[in-house]
């Protein structure tokens, strides 16, 4: 019996942050292939996938910043990173069998193809994979951000954010032991409770083009298909 899918168009969020084990390589390979088998598996069930891809495993403007890079050279590194990442996980899902395009925000004629919405469109149409890398082509943004354009422009169902933590919580739940975690909240009380659910400008997209956001843990065993389906798995926030 197949799995009923409730999303059929989603933006998943990776942030390069899930890439990184635990040892020093920027690029785990057996995380790669566990997320790539993930991404398959939705695939396989007919979903319309889009991948946007991080890089803060790689590098963040903001942190190069910190360290006297000029904010928006240490963006476009940035930017740089999520090609690298993107490229990573297009291979490996190509050697699986799943068929991709890689749409890059800054023109690299000979890595990827420009992004074209409409081009994207008619890919994800034929059953590929679309992975966006370099993020919104443009400094001061996030890829969180460019998530919540892609979704927007694409119509696109839901983000799927994976993250490391399994949902969003009242407080810190890192800090305080008897942190609860919201099973789904609307983006206003989001707002009031003031959950940083994503940055500003990525969680204001959201809420102007009424995008819902799942935050979830890949760790979980079949957590992207769970997501899909509608199962409860990590905290989704709605209109
Ligand atoms: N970035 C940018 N504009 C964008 C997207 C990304 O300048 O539209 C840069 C920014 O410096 C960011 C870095 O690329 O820190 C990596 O992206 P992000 O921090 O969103 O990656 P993640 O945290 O998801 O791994």
């Amino acid at each position: 019996a197949s799995t009923p899918v409730k999303y059929k168009r989603v933006v998943l969020k990776l942030s390069g942050e899930v890439l990184r084990g635990k040892g020093s390589e920027t690029i785990d390979a057996a995380i790669l292939e566990r997320m790539c088998e993930q991404v398959k598996e939705i695939h396989d069930l007919g979903v319309q996938v889009c991948v946007v891809i991080g890089g803060g495993n790689i590098f963040r403007g903001l942190q190069g910043a910190k360290r006297g890079v000029d904010r928006t050279t240490g963006d476009y590194m940035g930017m740089l990173a999520t090609v690298i990442n993107g490229l990573a996980i297009m291979d490996c899902l190509e050697k699986m069998g799943v068929k991709t395009r890689v749409q890059s925000a800054i023109p690299m004629n000979q890595i990827a193809e420009p992004f074209i919405m409409r081009r994207a469109m008619r890919h994800l149409e034929k059953g590929r994979v679309v992975i966006f890398v370099a993020g919104t082509g443009n400094p001061y943004f996030s890829t969180d951000t460019t998530a919540a354009l892609r979704a927007s422009e694409l119509h696109a169902d839901i983000i799927m954010k994976a993250t490391k933590v399994d949902g969003i919580y009242d407080k810190d739940p890192k800090k305080h032991a008897d942190a609860v975690k919201y099973e789904e909240l609307t983006f206003i009380d989001a707002l009031k409770q003031r959950l940083n659910v994503m940055d500003s400008t990525a969680f204001s997209l959201c809420l102007d083009n009424n995008v819902p956001i799942l935050v979830f843990n890949l760790d979980d065993e079949h957590a992207i298909r769970k997501a899909v389906a509608g199962d409860k798995i990590g905290t989704l926030v709605h209109g």
